[in-house]
C-alpha cells in the first residue's frame, strides 16, 4: 500500500529516503568524499562531551520534564536575551525539542488546521513540505532568485491568501546560505502584521554567519507576540547527532506546540539537555572560533569550485555553497549528482529537489564545506576530473 500522504512520497522525488540520507548512502557505497548531507567531520567542544557523560553519571537518565529541563530552558532564555535582547520566559516561553526538526513539525501540527496554508521561501529545507503535508496544510512558496537570493515582495504578497496561517522563515537559509537582511525582514514582518499571520522561524545556523548579521524576525516591532523562534544545538556546537533543539516565543503559542510535542517524542534526551545548557552557558568562544574556521573552509571550497569552472554563489552563512552546473554545460542537477560518484568520487546534493517550481532550480547543486581542509582539498582535486 502506498503512503497516505501523496505529498510526502512526491517530495522524495523517486528516492526512498530523504535526499540527505540517500546521498550519504551513495557516498558510503561508492567511497566518495561526502559533501552532501550537512554534518561536520569534527566534533564540537570536548567540555560538552564531558558534560554529557557527567550528566549520565549524575543520574540524569530517566524521562525529563516534557517541556525540557529547567537549566536548559533558562539557558535558552538567557541566550535569546544576551544575543538579541529578546525577552523569553524560561517557564512557559521555551520548549525543548528533539532537534529543530521536531520543533518545526510540532509548530506546523499545532498551529495549522487542515486546509490552512503555509508560506515559505524556496528552495525550502526538505522537512517543510513534508511536515506541512503531515499537518494537512498546503505549502505556497516565494522563490529566492540567484545570485543574491533576493525575493520580490509582490510575490510574497501574492502568495498570501485568506487561508494563510503562517510564514515559515529560514534564516540563515539552507541551502542558499543567505542571511535575510533588515529590509527583507521588515517586508516579511509587514506582511505578517497586515494579514495577521503567525511566523515560525528556523534559525539553526544563527551562529554560523560569516558576512552580514543574523537578526531574529521576533525582534522586529510587532513580531514577538506572533513568532515562534526555532533553533538547535546541532549546528551551533558541531554536534548534529545530539538532536537537541528548542522553540521559544509567547506562552500561548508555545503551549500549543508543547501539546503537539508531547505526542511526538514526549521529551528529549535528558543528559544531552544538561550538556547543551552547559554549552550555551560556557562555550561561546569555541562557537565563535568554529565559525571563523568555517568561513575559511567556505573560501577554500568556493575557490576550488570556481577554479573548475562552476558558477559558484559564495554564501554568507551556513555549511553550504550553491553552484550552477549550467556553467559546465549540464542541465539536470539530480542526474549530475547521481553520476558524480562514478565520474569523480564526490557526493553533492541536487538543490533542485528543494523547489516546488522545478524549473527554478534545475541546475543548482549544493556542496557542504563543514569538513576538514584536507577532505575539501581531496574533493576539489577529484572534481578536477570533471574538466
Ligand atoms: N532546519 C534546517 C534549515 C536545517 O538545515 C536542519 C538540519 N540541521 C534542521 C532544520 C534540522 O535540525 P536538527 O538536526 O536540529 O533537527
Ligand atoms: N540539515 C542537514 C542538511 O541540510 C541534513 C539533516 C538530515 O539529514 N535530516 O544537509
Amino acid at each position: 500500500m502506498g503512503a497516505r500522504t501523496p505529498y510526502l512520497t512526491a517530495r522524495l522525488q523517486g528516492f526512498t529516503t530523504t535526499i540527505f540520507a540517500e546521498m550519504s548512502a551513495l557516498a558510503a557505497a561508492t567511497g566518495s568524499v561526502n559533501l552532501g548531507q550537512g554534518f561536520p567531520d569534527t566534533d564540537g567542544p570536548s567540555a560538552m562531551l564531558e558534560a554529557a557523560a557527567e550528566a549520565m553519571r549524575r543520574g540524569h537518565n530517566q524521562y525529563p520534564p516534557g517541556p525540557g529541563v529547567p537549566v536548559l530552558r533558562e539557558a535558552v532564555a538567557a541566550h535569546q536575551r544576551d544575543h538579541y535582547g529578546l525577552g523569553v520566559d524560561p517557564e512557559d516561553g521555551v520548549l525543548v525539542t528533539s532537534g529543530a526538526t521536531e520543533a518545526i513539525a510540532a509548530c506546523l501540527l499545532a498551529l495549522c488546521d487542515v486546509g490552512d496554508e503555509v508560506v515559505a521561501f524556496e528552495p525550502t529545507y526538505d522537512s517543510y513540505a513534508a511536515c506541512t503535508s503531515l499537518a494537512g496544510a498546503h505549502l505556497r512558496v516565494v522563490t529566492l532568485h540567484a545570485p543574491d537570493w533576493a525575493f520580490d515582495p509582490e510575490e510574497l504578497e501574492a502568495a498570501i491568501t485568506p487561508r494563510t496561517r503562517l510564514v515559515l522563515l529560514n534564516t540563515p537559509h539552507n541551502p542558499t546560505g543567505k542571511v535575510f537582511d533588515q529590509q527583507e525582514l521588515a517586508s516579511i514582518a509587514g506582511a505578517c502584521i497586515e494579514h495577521d499571520l503567525l511566523a515560525v522561524t528556523d534559525e539553526v545556523y544563527e551562529h554560523l554567519v560569516f558576512d552580514g548579521v543574523h537578526r531574529p524576525l521576533a525582534g522586529l516591532p510587532g513580531m514577538a507576540e506572533r513568532t515562534i523562534t526555532v533553533s538547535s544545538a546541532g549546528k551551533t556546537f558541531s554536534l548534529t547527532g545530539w538532536k537537541v533543539g528548542w522553540a521559544c516565543g509567547p506562552a500561548p503559542l508555545v503551549a500549543a506546540v508543547r501539546a503537539a510535542k508531547q505526542f511526538l517524542t514526549f521529551s528529549t534526551a535528558a543528559p544531552l539537555q544538561h550538556a547543551v545548557a552547559f554549552g550555551l552557558q560556557r562555550c561561546g568562544e569555541e562557537v565563535a572560533r568554529a565559525a571563523g574556521e568555517l568561513a575559511a573552509r567556505r573560501d577554500q571550497l568556493c575557490d576550488g569550485l570556481e577554479a573548475i569552472g562552476l558558477r559558484t554563489f559564495r554564501p554568507d552563512a551556513t555549511y553550504f555553497a550553491t553552484t550552477d552546473i549550467a556553467s559546465l554545460g549540464e542541465q539536470d542537477a539530480v542526474r549530475f549528482c547521481l553520476e558524480l560518484p562514478k565520474r569523480c568520487g564526490v557526493v553533492a546534493v541536487p538543490s533542485s529537489v528543494f523547489y516546488q517550481h522545478p524549473e527554478a532550480g534545475r541546475t543548482f547543486v549544493r556542496w557542504a564545506f563543514c569538513k576538514r581542509p584536507e577532505v575539501l582539498a581531496e574533493a576539489v582535486e577529484r572534481l578536477q576530473g570533471l574538466l
